[in-house]
């Protein structure tokens, strides 16, 4: 025993928590398998669906990757790393979440192996870039092009995007609708999906989903005395509220004797009056008002037979002010006859169990709505979700050019790119990129294990169909055997695929550089930067 005792020197506040080296890199990597695990019994037509339900008691049932994991509130900095690249994937291209966020979580669980076989991070880390720029080389290569034109093809995405997905039953007549509409709004070779509203409507089978030329708005007229129909209409937008009570000043009048209190009202009924000749002197004979609408202020309204509507949403304002012309006024003392938009038609129908504004015959023709039908609730938002998945699916495919085949055929295709390419580089780099290629099988072993497939089997099946320069050969999730994914129409767009490999890689190697965990407790004063930051907004 020695006598100078070091004196072990603190530089972290004392509720911090640390971990470093192999505890924190095994802590993150599970953490991201974790992830995956969560989502990947849903990937592929035969996925099974998770019911969430949170602190309130509000269930979901979905099938869709993102909104799982976006519902899950996970917290792990590692873990949620891996739910942004689902989030990004998402925002970017509509489809292809649980992919993305599977190829990550096997990314991880592979550099496990080499890690164990003393493979420097850093080495592999690289080893896995190498692999995806070469993965993103071959996928170009393999890749068809895709117009506007191949409205077949168009309609296979759409149909491959829904499979397996509430909308599954209808898929065909959907995918019709979808193509139609992104036909309607295709502007100078591109969709702008602003343009393409979907509304849910409970009570009644999906067959009977249509598209709308025009906006639909889940909303009624505020007042039965209203016209339930105006022609020609002349739209006013409000971002402001038709009342008097200003809720954010909390003032106090006192009232001394009965005619001040006449007065008072008298005050506010003349406010309230005021706006509604503004209105009327503007020329507008069709309100949609983002806030609230005072009964008076109705009752006035309907009186000059004006049809209005309250509390609309912000992202239907928008959508609004698009496709009538009109601009958002936050002010009604501003709003003047310039400000007005046009719908050669504004009425108010009864569509399954619900009262709905249709605003049709736009001055931008571009906007459709797609009325979404399902018998419930829950039924109809997933049938959402998966038509917006489809919507996504399109307009990627059409800004972007190209198209792959799936069921897996692109990832084993890829998958055997790889190992070619593997041959020509030496050591460790050759294991890296010989296990990002065992990393894309996931899928096609993923989809052959939720289909109850033997999933040896199916990618034994499939290695040798690539082998012998069959391109697609993809799963046949119903019977086993292989197939031409591109005969069979299970199309993809190909930025849904490089996107998914590069955030995918990008995150595993971030979180394999990470050796050192500090988890900063109560300490607000001086946040320590979550490993998870430097993702935020990716
Ligand atoms: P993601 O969130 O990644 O889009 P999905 O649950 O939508 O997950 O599943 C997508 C996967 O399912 C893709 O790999 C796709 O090729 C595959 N897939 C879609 N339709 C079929 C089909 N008819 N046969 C086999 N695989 C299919
Ligand atoms: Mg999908």
């Amino acid at each position: 025993m020695s006598n100078n005792t070091v004196q072990p020197i603190f530089i972290l506040p004392e509720d911090t928590k640390r971990t470093t080296g192999r505890e924190a890199q095994q802590n993150n990597i599970a953490a991201a398998k974790a992830v995956a695990q969560a989502v990947r019994t849903t990937l592929g037509p035969k996925g099974m669906d998770k019911m969430i339900v949170d602190s309130v008691g509000d269930v979901v049932v979905t099938n869709d990757g993102v909104t799982i994991l976006k519902e899950m509130q996970i917290e792990h900095p590692a873990a949620k790393m891996v739910v942004e690249i689902a989030k990004t994937q998402e925002d970017l291209v509509g489809d292809g979440t649980t992919t993305a966020v599977v190829i990550a979580g096997e990314l991880l669980k592979k550099a496990e192996e080499l890690l164990e076989q003393n493979i420097h991070p850093t080495v592999l880390a690289k080893g896995y870039r190498l692999a995806e720029r070469e993965a993103q080389h071959l996928l170009k290569t393999i890749a068809r092009p895709i117009t506007i034109q191949d409205k077949e093809m168009l309609r296979q995405i759409a149909m491959t995007a829904m499979t397996g997905k509430g909308a599954e039953a209808n898929k065909e007549n959907l995918a019709d609708l979808l193509v139609v509409a992104v036909t309607r709004v295709l502007d100078r070779g591109m969709v702008d999906l602003d343009n393409i509203k979907v509304e849910r409507v409970v009570g009644e089978s999906t067959e009977k989903s249509e598209l709308i030329e025009g906006i639909v708005l889940d909303k009624e007229r505020v007042h039965s005395a209203m016209p339930s129909k105006i022609e020609n209409a002349k739209v006013a937008l409000l971002d402001a509220a038709l009342e008097i009570k200003n809720t954010e000043i909390d003032a106090k009048i006192q009232i001394t004797d009965p005619s001040q209190l006449t007065a008072f009202l008298d005050q506010e009924e003349r406010t309230l009056r005021e706006m509604v000749v503004k209105i009327k002197t503007s020329g507008a004979n069709v309100v949609f008002c983002q806030r609230g609408i005072d009964d008076l202020a109705q009752h006035f309204l309907a009186k000059e037979n004006i049809l209005a509507a309250r509390r609309v949403r912000k992202s239907d304002m928008e959508k609004l002010a698009k496709a009538t012309g009109a601009k958002i006024i936050s002010s009604w003392k501003e709003l003047s006859s310039t400000d007005l938009g046009f719908a050669g038609i504004v009425r108010e129908e009864k569509v399954g169990e619900e009262q709905m504004l249709f605003i049709e015959k736009c001055t931008n023709p571009k906007a459709v709505t797609l009325l979404v039908r399902g018998g419930t609730e829950h039924v109809a938002d997933e049938i959402k979700r998966a038509v917006a998945d489809a919507l996504g699916d399109l307009a990627t495919a059409i800004r972007d050019g190209f198209v792959v085949a799936g069921a897996g055929a692109v990832e084993m295709e890829i998958a055997r790119g790889l190992r070619q390419y593997a041959r020509t580089l030496s050591g460790r780099e050759q294991l890296a990129v010989q296990a990002f290629a065992e990393t894309l099988e996931v899928i096609p072993r993923t989809l052959a294990e939720n289909a109850g497939l033997d999933p040896i089997d199916v990618l034994t099946k499939l290695r040798s169909a690539h082998d012998q320069q069959q391109v697609w050969a993809g799963i046949d999730v119903f019977s086993g055997e292989v197939m031409d994914a591109w005969s069979q129409g299970v199309l993809e767009p190909l930025k849904v695929k490089t996107l998914a490999l590069k955030s995918a890689t990008e995150v595993a190697e971030m979180i394999l550089r990470i050796d050192d965990v500090i988890m900063g407790g109560g300490q607000k004063r001086q946040p320590l930067p979550s490993p998870g930051a430097g993702l935020e907004g990716m």
